[in-house]
């Protein structure tokens, strides 16, 4: 007799969401399902974005790559129903703080992101408000370090992170305020 079943077998590790950016084209509709965002010090380098781990023991500081900031929050698309992770800069990332400061959480937070000018590394515009989880509920969130970690290919070690669970997953060094200050364009040309 066949196994039949109305549920597809979980895979309990799960590392492979997609990472989205805010398209040129079109506005971004999503609801994140992280109850914060994370940030981290990035180098863009051979084309790619890759964690920076630390001034004193990271070969492109070493070399001389300028970092700046990215944050990364998990949503669900609308369009599509797609859990993704959405990438963005720590300008573009501020516009959700007021939210954050009003609903200390970011999850169930609807938010359309788009850039006015349609152009492709433009600014970016964030408009939110919130989502009733209870009429319509989202999914859990995914772990976002451990698929960032997956994506770039570096080790991740939970003992050494310096999020404090404590404070909901706060990142202890804020963004400092010159983040975007350190942009170079003749090396970093990846998008807003
Ligand atoms: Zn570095």
């Amino acid at each position: 007799m066949p196994q039949f079943s109305n549920e597809l077998p979980t895979s309990p590790q799960r590392f492979a969401l997609p990472i989205l950016r805010t398209p040129a084209s079109k506005p971004l509709d999503a609801i994140i399902t992280s109850p914060d965002m994370i940030v981290c010090p990035t180098h863009f380098v051979h084309n790619r974005t890759i964690p920076c781990e630390g001034v004193n023991d990271c070969p492109h500081c070493a070399e001389g790559h300028s970092f700046r900031f990215h944050a990364y929050v998990s949503c669900l698309v609308l369009e599509g129903l797609q859990h993704c992770i959405f990438e963005m800069t720590k300008r573009a990332a501020e516009q959700f703080k007021p939210y954050r400061d009003i609903y200390s959480t970011l999850r169930a937070c609807h938010f359309i992101a788009w850039r006015p000018s349609k152009r492709f590394n433009a600014r970016i515009v964030i408009k939110c408000k919130r989502h009733d989880e209870l009429e319509k509920p989202i999914p859990d969130p995914p772990d976002i370090k451990r698929i960032l970690c997956h994506l770039w290919n570096v080790q991740y070690k939970p003992d050494t992170d310096r999020l404090d669970p404590d404070t909901g997953g706060r990142l202890h060094f804020p963004a400092p305020a010159n983040g975007d200050g350190r942009y170079r364009p003749t090396i970093h040309t990846e998008p807003d």
